[in-house]
């Protein structure tokens, strides 16, 4: 519905779950994706998902944390033309509170979540402003907003997460450059099978019940679902949403008693 025709779009965190989703949504749409993750286990399945699709893919092996690294891939791709989308998708999450979240804890969260997004962001705001304009979608989360239980640093990060898309969105309107964020509940990714068989062994069909109740709806999300709206997002007809979080949530923010 909502096209990407010749638009460059780079999505953090794209090899799995719900950055995999928006790749293929937006090839589908007609931009050409550079995908970058730390983990290129298995680029194959991702080409198989979607090059056959009309605006093609290129994935780089970046780690989000990595300042330089992630200036030096921005910034070839950038030489190569006009980037006119940036989804920072790649995160992490932990469990614990503020007792039993340990420093390392506290550091690796906030690498991946609070500093691979300023590391992105740093990298290609001087490109877009030098283009005349961009899109950027942050990935936050309900726990932005609601600080959920047993996830402290988790909830802390995506709390800077939604600061930082109401910040550059401020300091950058005047560049024509919109960004905004997503805070999606329980979405059904890798990510969650390998927190259920970590950690209930033997329960897994139990926990992942008492997960997708957690939802009024019922359900978790699909990664599909966050993509489409991502897709609406990061296209021309959100030409006048910028500033914005969009809980994506099953009824959770406003509809759980
Ligand atoms: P996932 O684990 O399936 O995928 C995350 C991807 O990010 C992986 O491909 C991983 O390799 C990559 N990544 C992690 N650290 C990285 C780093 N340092 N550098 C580069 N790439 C890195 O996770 P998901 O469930 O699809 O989550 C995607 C985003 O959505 C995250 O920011 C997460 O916090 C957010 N989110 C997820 C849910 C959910 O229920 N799944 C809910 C709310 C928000």
């Amino acid at each position: 519905m909502f096209s990407l025709q010749n638009k460059t779009a780079i999505v953090t965190g794209g090899a799995s779950g719900i950055g995999l989703a928006i790749c293929r949504a937006f090839v589908q749409a007609g931009a050409h994706v550079h995908v970058l993750d730390r983990s290129m286990d298995n680029p194959e399945t991702l080409f198989t998902a979607i090059s056959h699709n009309a605006g093609g893919v290129s994935l780089h092996a970046v780690d989000v944390t990595d300042q330089a690294d992630v200036q030096r891939v921005i910034g070839e791709i950038a030489g190569e033309g006009p980037v006119h989308i940036l989804v920072n998708n790649a995160g992490i999450a932990h469990i614990g509170n503020a007792e039993t979240t340990t420093e390392a804890d506290f550091d690796r969260v906030f690498s991946v979540n609070v500093k691979g997004v300023y590391n992105c962001l740093n990298a290609i705001l001087p490109h877009m402003r030098a283009a005349g304009g961009g899109v950027i979608l942050n990935m936050a989360s309900i726990a932005a907003t609601l600080g959920l239980n047993d996830r402290f640093a988790y909830s802390m990060s995506k709390g800077a997460v939604l600061s930082m898309t109401l910040s550059v969105a401020k300091d950058y309107l005047p560049h024509n450059i919109r960004c905004n964020c997503i805070s999606p509940a329980r979405v059904h990714t890798p990510f969650v099978d390998g927190f259920i068989a970590k950690n209930y062994a033997g329960k897994e069909a139990e926990m992942f019940d008492k997960l997708a109740k957690a939802q009024p709806i019922g359900r978790m999300g699909t990664p599909d679902e966050i993509a489409a709206l991502a897709l609406y997002l990061c296209s021309d007809e959100a030409g006048f949403v910028t500033g914005c979080d969009y809980p994506i949530d099953g009824g959770v923010v406003r509809l759980s008693t």
